[in-house]
């Protein structure tokens, strides 16, 4: 089948990343690390300017969003705009910094960080509990992103962009730990970077292919690629489900790193696609406080 994504907001953003779907609001939040900003759209495109570079967001129960800002787990109040610190790992390196993140189905935000020369494997997984305490999950990584869970959530999915794998874990949703790690899939060097990634309720992944111009839906069992939809952006970073029954796939997508020539070829490329499926996508998870 031949799908077309649709571009709903042409941003042109620098480094689109972290969309996260609010059911109770039907708002689309997303961020532009790079720029500071926070996207939060519905029907339109509301942008907040927080200034310091702001990777991940979530829905929190009692309203609001849960950020991770800088080397931060950060708190938003979206009417006012106001932003509290909720609490910074131990041991971060100052040249770290927060990159993609997620809730589990427990309410717990799992976020990871990475060095800013993409180089260092000095980057963490960390979980923050709703009751404000941090357990770090894993060491030793270099680009912390897309991290999902299997429609039993007995299976926690991650992505170390460099390692070209998906790595599965047995995750506990009791204790929000994580065992038995193992390659799950392979992304072959041309198709370029796995970065962020969501889940469907078959079990399915789908996988933003940075360099990939292309989101990918793959069997984790297999480890075998099922479909793949092009898109007008090079570098593609992260999908989520929305929409009211979660089958539309948002799609964020940057600019940083395109040369003239290239940002020519793939104008769209820092822009919000859309891409109707005949999936159903698993939920984005609320922090639970
Ligand atoms: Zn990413």
């Amino acid at each position: 089948m031949i799908r077309k994504a649709e571009l709903v907001v042409d941003a042109q953003a620098w480094l689109g990343e972290g969309p996260a779907w609010d059911a109770r609001t039907q708002n689309l939040y997303w961020v532009d690390i790079l720029a500071g900003k926070l996207h939060i759209f519905r029907d339109v495109d509301r942008v907040l300017e927080l200034g310091e570079s702001v990777s991940a967001v979530a829905p929190c129960r009692s309203g609001g969003v849960i950020l991770t800002m800088g080397r931060a787990f950060c708190r938003l109040d979206p009417d006012s705009g106001a932003v509290s610190q909720l609490a910074v790992p131990d041991g971060e390196l100052d040249e770290n910094r927060f990159n993609d993140g997620k809730c589990d189905a427990a309410g717990r935000f799992l976020a990871g960080t990475m060095n800013r020369d993409e180089r260092q494997p000095t980057g963490s997984l960390y979980s923050l509990d709703p009751g404000g305490t941090i357990t770090r999950l894993l060491t030793g990584v270099t680009i912390s992103n897309g991290i999902a869970w299997s429609p039993d959530h007995r299976t926690l999915y991650y992505i170390d962009t460099p390692t070209r794998e998906v790595h599965a874990f047995d995750y506990d949703l009791e204790t929000g730990l994580l065992a038995n790690r193992r390659s799950a899939i392979r992304v072959p060097a041309e198709m370029g970077w796995p970065d962020g990634m969501t889940s469907d309720t078959s079990g399915c992944l789908w996988i933003a292919l940075w360099g990939g111009a292309s989101v990918t839906r793959w069997d984790p069992q297999s480890g075998e690629p099922l479909e793949q939809v092009h898109l007008p952006a090079l570098n593609v970073s992260s999908c989520v489900f929305g929409g009211e029954e979660l089958n539309d796939l948002y799609i964020t997508s940057a600019r940083a790193g395109l040369d003239e020539a290239t940002l020519q070829e793939y104008p769209q490329s820092g822009g919000l696609f859309r891409l109707s499926t005949n999936a159903v996508g698993m939920p984005t998870f609320e922090f639970g406080a």
